[in-house]
């Protein structure tokens, strides 16, 4: 990963100017080019999206286009879930390479390894060991789990993944990558006590706790976690409740244990999105999730009568993925637009994914989208 700086031309192009380059290279490349924007993109960006979603349909999305050129306004590892997903004459492209996902950062492969030797050599019953890893995740990690027999999953699908994996052996044992939050607000919900989940740091010899924890917990959650959404806490809903004893809170399943259990609903930004569209005129929420996708929230259902906030009333932006702005997309749609005309241009922000990395991960993917 690295972005270059953008060439002068585009890195003092007003907001105006740079949209009419991105409309016109996409009404040229026609069908050859698919825009993706996932919702917590800024809103110049999801002016040209073809398709939003959360990182589930994007991926359900990307496996499903004919495009030869597929622009994925997310993160990283968004765009290298396209890849690899594609077929082989499709290209994908981040217009901002500097757009990461802390989270996924946060499970490094060496010291994912070094867990699963542990843990080998260790527990009695590994050999019922499943590892998950939510979607947000290295191409790397997610191949690690394809080869072990394992399954990605996303914020909207991860109690059906867990489910199957129980369903199909009572006694599995998920070591749950990279969050440990979406991991344990899930586990709880199926039934798992907390005293009953086990907790991998890295770095930390034997993960930093006890054998016998490790041994007897049906979860083993990675120590990984996302920098946005703990930002939402418990004091910030007990102040909604004191001021606005009307308002509904909803928050996203990444926020931490005690939020999740405070407020009123949780789920997906999918699910986000559909309680609070459908909720009655005169309806309050307050959102705890990316701000991005609660200030479009705020507008578009404002003429309904239906009122949103951010939870704790403070602007909570991902700002790895505010880095795609409207300069990048222009400047890469008009490096698209070129390649495609046949100039001889230098190749910046496609996003390949290796080969045996692609196939590995390809089987955890894979098993994910059957799963929804
Ligand atoms: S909101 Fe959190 S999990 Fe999502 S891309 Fe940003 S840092 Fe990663």
């Amino acid at each position: 990963m690295g972005q270059m700086p953008l060439p002068e031309k585009f890195l003092d192009m007003a907001g105006d100017e740079a949209a009419n380059v991105v409309r016109e290279c996409k009404a040229r490349l026609g069908k050859k080019v698919v825009i993706l924007g996932h919702h917590y993109q800024r809103d110049e960006i999801i002016e040209f999206a073809d398709f939003t979603g959360d990182s589930l349909r994007l991926s359900e999305i990307a496996a499903e286009q004919s495009a030869k050129y597929i622009v994925f306004c997310g993160v990283h590892f968004m765009a290298e879930s396209a890849d690899i997903l594609a077929s082989e004459d499709q290209m994908v492209f981040l217009p901002d390479m500097d757009a990461g996902c802390s989270m996924a950062d946060m499970a490094e492969i060496d010291d994912v390894e070094v867990c699963w030797e542990f843990l080998e050599k260790n527990l009695k019953n590994f050999k019922d060991i499943v590892p998950v890893t939510y979607v947000n995740s290295s191409a790397n990690i997610k191949a690690f789990v394809g080869r072990n027999g394992g399954y990605c999953c996303t914020s909207s699908n991860c109690e059906q993944v867990l489910k199957k994996i129980w369903d199909k052996n009572k006694n599995a044992k998920i070591l749950f990558l990279p969050d440990q939050h979406l991991g344990r607000n899930t586990a709880f919900k199926m039934g798992v006590p907390l005293n009953m989940m086990a907790f991998w740091k890295a770095g930390k010899e034997g993960g930093g706790g006890k054998l016998a924890q490790l041994q007897k917990s049906p979860v083993i959650l990675w120590n990984g976690s996302c920098c946005v959404h703990q930002k939402f806490n418990v004091e910030q809903i007990k102040a909604v409740r004191k001021a606005a004893k009307d308002m509904k809170i909803i928050v996203h399943p990444e926020c931490c244990f005690d939020v999740v259990q405070a407020a009123d609903y949780n789920g997906s930004t999918s699910q986000i999105i559909k309680i609070v569209e459908e909720s009655e005129p005169g309806s309050q929420w307050a959102i705890g999730t990316e701000s991005s996708l609660v200030n479009r929230l705020r507008d578009q259902l404002e003429p309904k009568g239906i009122y949103v906030q951010t939870l704790g009333g403070v602007p909570r932006q991902c700002s790895t993925m505010y880095r795609n702005d409207i300069q990048h997309l222009a400047w890469i749609m008009d490096l698209i637009y070129r390649l495609d005309a046949g100039e001889k241009v230098e190749m910046y922000n496609r996003v390949v994914v290796d080969d045996e990395i692609k196939a590995d991960a390809k089987l955890a993917l894979r098993r994910m989208l059957e799963k929804s």
